[in-house]
């Protein structure tokens, strides 16, 4: 073969061995972030899980993966805190090497912030640390209703409190160290105690300036390892104004807190009853945002259309910030993967399993056309 044959062959055998893979790069140039979350499971359902993500996830072209753990951890800093039969180091090796193969980056959430309770529960950080209570005033209750009386949706921590910081970023950094990640989900969603006027340390301060002070002290620490910070979006966005109402929006005045915050924050926007426009609003404040569906497979479709569109109709400052989409779970692990495998049937139109099988169906088809 002459040199020029070679040439020639190498040069076919590059563009076949490019144009034999057209899903992969259009896939990420229309929908840069294609995610999943849910949260980390049981020990007893990992090695399904890892089967899960390896024979479902990576084929569907999912790339990110964000797993809430929260305490489901056998932390080390902090052994108080960790829940009873929480995953071991070994344990979220396992999920760590399924990522790696199938190069799916996993992003793991601990609730920093707010939903430090549930329901008539208290989390594992307020049970340890009762001191860190933003309104220890207010009583767990027996039977727990909303509406209440004391407007309990879930505690928070005080971001004022002077020891928080130093328990919660030990647990941040034991478990982004373990996940071997670069990014870090800290949830701050549905923060409905904030600032409250018996804190000695928070009362009178302006509460965009509390939440987004609180955005920063962690983004801050993210940075010292070069880490990214994402959030869900609700806090930013005015509820009343924009009808959005005060789980998906807030009617607690943190909403300005979207001009103090630092631009490199992810904001994870979530919608599940409309298919609000509300990433373009965050593109144009200069962040990065992902849309988030959780069981409207029509909805979750038409959120995937919009985020291609708006890459599309953008200018490229603002084409960047469109970043892609992610699959929300609000259910356990185990109960997603009963329906998913066929254990358990649900007859309901609109289930987080029939909305990630369209969302993703859309995403490859988009990338496909
Ligand atoms: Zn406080």
């Amino acid at each position: 073969m002459s040199i020029k044959n070679f040439l020639a062959d190498l040069f076919l055998a590059t563009c076949c061995t490019v144009f034999s893979q057209p899903v992969s790069g259009q896939i990420n140039s229309i929908m840069p972030v294609r995610g999943f979350c849910i949260s980390a499971p049981q020990r007893n359902g990992l090695d399904e899980f890892v089967k899960f993500i390896d024979e479902e996830l990576a084929p569907r072209n999912v790339n990110t993966l964000i797993l809430r753990i929260d305490y489901n951890y056998q932390y080390e800093s902090h052994p108080e805190l960790c829940d009873s039969g929480a995953l071991t180091k070994k344990d979220v090796k396992k999920l760590v090497e399924v990522c790696k193969k199938n190069k799916i980056r996993i992003i793991p959430q601990v609730n920093l912030l707010g939903h430090q309770s549930w329901a008539g529960r208290i989390g594992n950080l307020l049970n340890a640390y009762p001191e860190f209570d933003e309104t220890p005033e207010v009583k767990m209750p027996q039977k727990y209703e909303w509406p209440n009386a004391d407007g309990l949706y879930c505690k928070s921590y005080c971001p004022l409190h002077p020891e928080v910081h130093n328990v919660v970023f030990a647990v941040v950094d034991e478990i982004c160290d373990v996940f071997e990640a670069d990014a870090f989900h800290a949830g701050m969603d549905e923060v409905f105690y904030i600032g409250e006027k018996q804190c000695p340390r928070c009362s009178g301060i302006d509460k965009a300036e509390l939440f987004a002070g609180e955005v920063r002290t962690i983004r801050d620490h993210l940075a010292l390892s070069k880490r990214q910070l994402w959030i869900w979006g609700d806090r930013l966005i005015d509820g009343k104004t924009t009808g959005i109402g005060e789980w998906e929006g807030s009617y607690n005045s943190t909403h300005r807190a979207v001009d103090m915050i630092p631009k490199d924050v992810m904001i994870c926007d979530w919608h599940y009853e409309r298919p609000d426009q509300t990433p373009v609003y965050f593109a144009m404040k200069g962040l990065s945002v992902v849309t988030c569906p959780w069981r409207m497979p029509e909805n979750a479709v038409k959120q995937a259309q919009d985020m291609v569109k708006f890459r599309e109709y953008s200018t490229p400052e603002m084409k960047e910030r469109f970043m892609g989409m992610v699959q929300t779970v609000w259910s356990g692990t185990r109960q997603f993967l009963d329906v998913y495998y066929g254990r358990r049937t649900e007859t309901d139109e609109n289930t987080p399993v029939k909305c990630f099988r369209a969302l993703f169906d859309e995403m490859n088809r988009l990338a496909d056309n």
